[in-house]
């Protein structure tokens, strides 16, 4: 199937044949002819599979045939929530990407920034806004964000927003949306909290499935490496000595973990950042930045402030800790082997972290593969 086979028009084909997209993911074909048809969506998916072209390329069409064309009269016609900064960066980035034919306008904002930049491109008008819950609802009480207009609404990583506590802002928002409109709704799983939100907001939804949660990508190699939590950095930094990890995203449990195992890494001389929620925003992207263009051969990041990371070419995910969900698991390692490379996932596990070790494999139903021949065994 190709993205013609979609009924895309011409301006994003154009634009998808610019990113060197040759043919859709099973989430883009299964959900782009509903949501053209007009169509409330529930899509189960994790990052990863497309998801954001999934909604941005059928939206953009929508609005593209709209006339909206007026600048002087612009009001947001599609209004899209993420749970985190990262992750509504990046989805502007599609939508600049997909859109970059199209002459339709879209901002961004979140927290953890001054407002007046977000401020001064609501006041000259979007038809798409992308915004983090607490900052839009922030914003609207302040009297810049109109919500009256919107006639596309996406839910991206639902299940992610509720886990971060955004369920009180979240029904702010919906609150001051007008009641006709198409919602398109993402979340990568399907716990009943999340049923529960999602059929207070869906008409006659379509139902998209894509790689359950549980499942791990097969082109991921994974490996685990027993070792005394002590040890942990210095295994780290002995790997880290085999010149084919090109790049690592590495996860810790805490914000100071992370920065500890920096700390560690640039002693040796690796180049490594940080990146968590007790840094600025500024020097998040910076650290992100450094990582995409190579700059930057290990990033350090709890699963909060990685939520939405998007790497591609990433060759090594590691777990400096084990996480305590199964899921978060299945989330980070799908960090690699994306878009079908192949990726190996590491994981450093102490006796503590034996239990967590056994629900990741209950879960993903496979064995992990032991690597016995290391220095700290
Ligand atoms: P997402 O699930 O939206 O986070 O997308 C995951 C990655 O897949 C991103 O790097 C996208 O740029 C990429 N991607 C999305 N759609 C396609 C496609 N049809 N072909 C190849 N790569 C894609």
């Amino acid at each position: 199937m190709s993205f013609n086979d979609l009924r895309l028009i011409k301006p994003l084909i154009l634009a998808l044949e610019k990113k060197g997209y040759s043919q859709p993911t099973p989430i883009q074909q299964q959900s782009i002819p509903h949501i053209l048809e007009g169509k409330d969506l529930f899509g189960c998916a994790q990052t990863g599979t497309g998801k954001t072209a999934a909604f941005a390329l059928p939206v953009l069409q929508l609005l593209s045939q709209k006339k909206l064309n007026n600048p002087s009269n612009r009001s947001i016609k599609a209004l899209i929530l993420a749970p985190t900064r990262e992750l509504a960066l990046q989805i502007s980035q599609s939508i600049s990407d997909y859109g970059r034919n199209l002459g339709i306008s879209h901002t961004t904002i979140f927290g953890g920034v001054g407002q007046k930049a977000q401020t001064m491109a609501l006041q000259r008008g979007v038809d798409i806004l992308v915004a983090t819950p607490g900052r839009l609802l922030d914003l609207m009480n302040q009297g810049f964000v109109k919500l009256n207009n919107v006639e596309h609404f996406i839910l991206d990583e639902a299940d992610r927003m509720l886990d971060m506590g955004f369920i009180n802002d979240l029904r702010k928002v919906i609150a001051k949306l007008p009641a006709k409109k198409q919602t398109l709704f993402f979340s990568a799983t399907v716990a009943p909290d999340i049923m529960k939100l999602a059929n207070t907001l869906l008409v006659n939804p379509v139902s998209v499935s894509v790689t359950p949660v549980s499942s791990t990508a097969e082109l991921i190699h994974q490996s685990v490496y027993f070792v005394k939590k002590e040890n942990k950095r210095s295994l780290l930094n002995h790997l880290l000595l085999d010149n084919t990890i090109h790049n690592a995203l590495v996860f810790t449990r805490t914000k100071h973990g992370a920065d500890k195992v920096v700390k560690e890494l640039i002693k040796t001389g690796i180049k490594a950042e940080a990146i968590h929620g007790n840094k600025s925003q500024s020097a998040r992207e910076r650290a992100l930045k450094g990582f995409k263009n190579s700059q930057i051969r290990v990033l350090v990041a709890t699963d909060i402030a990685s939520r939405g990371i998007d790497i591609d070419k990433l060759s090594h995910v590691i777990n400096f800790e084990i996480p305590e969900q199964a899921e978060t698991y299945v989330h980070r390692i799908g960090r690699t082997g994306r878009a079908g490379a192949s990726g190996k996932a590491l994981s450093f596990c102490a006796r503590e972290e034996m239990n967590y070790l056994k629900d990741i494999q209950k879960l993903t139903k496979k064995n992990i593969e032991v690597v016995n021949a290391h220095p700290f065994s």
